[in-house]
This record gives C-alpha cells, sequence and structure tokens, in this order.
C-alpha cells in the first residue's frame, strides 16, 4: 500500500514538474513545432564544397563555426565571405581550437592547443580577436559559439569559462541560454542515415525543443555524414516548413531572447 502511494505521488510529481517546463518553453514562430539549428564545425572544405551548396538548393541557412587558423579560411576567404553574403551564419570557433587533453580520447591534441594549459584571459583574448577577424569577414558584430569540444573549464578543469560567454556571445551551443535547457537537444553526428536525422528532428517537434545539429564533414573530411543522408534531413525539413523552424542559430537564439515567457 505505501508503495503504490509513493508510486501515484513521484507520477503526479512527474506530470507537475512537465508542465512547469512546458510553460517555460520559448514558443516557436508561426506556430512551428521545434526550431532546427544546422550548424558546421571546424573550417571545413567539404562545407564550402557540400554542405553550402545543399542549403542554398533548399532555401536554408547554416551556421559555420570557423576556427581562424585551420586553412581552409585563409585558402577560400572569398568562399566564407559569400557564404555570409548568403545569409548563413559564420560563427566564433577560436584560432586554435583548443580542447582538454587530459580527458579520455584526447591523445590528438597538440600542445599548443591544451585547454587545460589555457588561462581564462589567454581563452579570452584568442575568443576576442577570433571576434575581431570574423567582423572583418562579414561586418557582423554580434556573434555566437560552440566551444572546441565543448569543453567549458581551462586550467586543467579547475576554472569554468561561462564568465566569457555572454560576455561575447548571443549565444553558445552546448551550453544553454535564453531557453530552458529541457528545451534544447543536442546531436553531433556521424556516420548516421537520413532517416536517423529526421527521427532526431522529428522527436524535437514532438516536445517543443530547440534541435541542434552539430555536423563536421559533409561527403568527407572527419566525423562524415554522407551528402545523401544531410540532403535528405534537408529535403524533408525544406518539405515542412509548417512544422520546422530552421534558421541560423544566431537567429534562433535571438528569437528566444526576444521571446521569453
Ligand atoms: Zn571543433
Amino acid at each position: 500500500m505505501q508503495m503504490k502511494h509513493l508510486l501515484v505521488a513521484s507520477v503526479l510529481g512527474l506530470v507537475s514538474l512537465c508542465q512547469a517546463q512546458a510553460a517555460d518553453f520559448v514558443k516557436w514562430p508561426n506556430g512551428a513545432k521545434a526550431a532546427v539549428s544546422l550548424s558546421y564545425d571546424d573550417t571545413l572544405n567539404s562545407q564550402l564544397d557540400n554542405a553550402i551548396p545543399a542549403l542554398n538548393k533548399y532555401n536554408l541557412k547554416g551556421s559555420f563555426y570557423l576556427s581562424v587558423a585551420n586553412e581552409p579560411l585563409s585558402l577560400r576567404m572569398e568562399e566564407w565571405r559569400q557564404a555570409a553574403k548568403q545569409g548563413h551564419e559564420l560563427g566564433n570557433h577560436t584560432i586554435y581550437h583548443p580542447c582538454r587533453k587530459m580527458l579520455p580520447g584526447r591523445d590528438w591534441v597538440v600542445d599548443y592547443a591544451d585547454l587545460d594549459r589555457y588561462t581564462l584571459p589567454q581563452l579570452e583574448r584568442e575568443i576576442a580577436t577570433t571576434n575581431a577577424f570574423l567582423h572583418a569577414v562579414d561586418g557582423r558584430t554580434e556573434r555566437t559559439y560552440t566551444p572546441p569540444c565543448l569543453d567549458l573549464a581551462v586550467d586543467n578543469g579547475n576554472t569554468s569559462i561561462k564568465p566569457l560567454l555572454s560576455k561575447y556571445f548571443v549565444g553558445v551551443k552546448g551550453a544553454p541560454m535564453h531557453l530552458p535547457p529541457e528545451q534544447i537537444t543536442d546531436l553531433m553526428p556521424s556516420g548516421v542515415s537520413g532517416k536517423e536525422l529526421i527521427a532526431f528532428v522529428e522527436k524535437a517537434a514532438e516536445q517543443g525543443q530547440l534541435a541542434s545539429i552539430i555536423f563536421h564533414g559533409i561527403g568527407g573530411d572527419h566525423l562524415t555524414v554522407s551528402t545523401e543522408a544531410h540532403e535528405e534531413l534537408l529535403q524533408h525539413l525544406a518539405s515542412h516548413p509548417e512544422r520546422f523552424y530552421v534558421d541560423s542559430f544566431i537567429n534562433i537564439m535571438r528569437y528566444a531572447r526576444d521571446h521569453k515567457e
């Protein structure tokens, strides 16, 4: 009997918790069920060659998180500038892409870009310099950020970088701003099918969430998603504008900022 009461109480608790969360949720424009952010990290050739032409074909806007030291930035500057003119977002992904080398599976991190050895002022200079560089490319003054490896601490993990985030950015992937954390669902796909990508955005639509997809290579480079799977998702999103509000991450963040309950 006690067990039964406990069960009923916890079920009720769960229901009221869900209602409380739903009440805080930002409602998406024009009755859309989900917001979708398509972003692409690391300044990769396959993004210029494959992702941007596919986005343009379906008239969808993506966000490209550029690490300034990566060669496809300086070698193909005019193409990135052109992408910005087409309405795509150029976001900050630092200069050297520092990640925490002490974490498991991070042997590939080079010593000069070991975030565990960074101080907060050092990362701040790198972030501010990247914003200045991107301003020189596209003339914009507001940015969003994807932390390299989604790491949010420097100095052997002892110092949070969160104080920098609201100072320099309108939004940050992997560190919720302007939305309840429960309203955001992240995916960093690699080797997935179009069906799996579509299932992810459809689940977000059932829950009224922001589906934040962090791509890397498209039909090449690393953490690759095939051009076919990528295009299948874009075609699905473009065919259902009543259900999906697809925009650059900065526009979604501005919308969320201005429409908080
Ligand atoms: Zn990255």
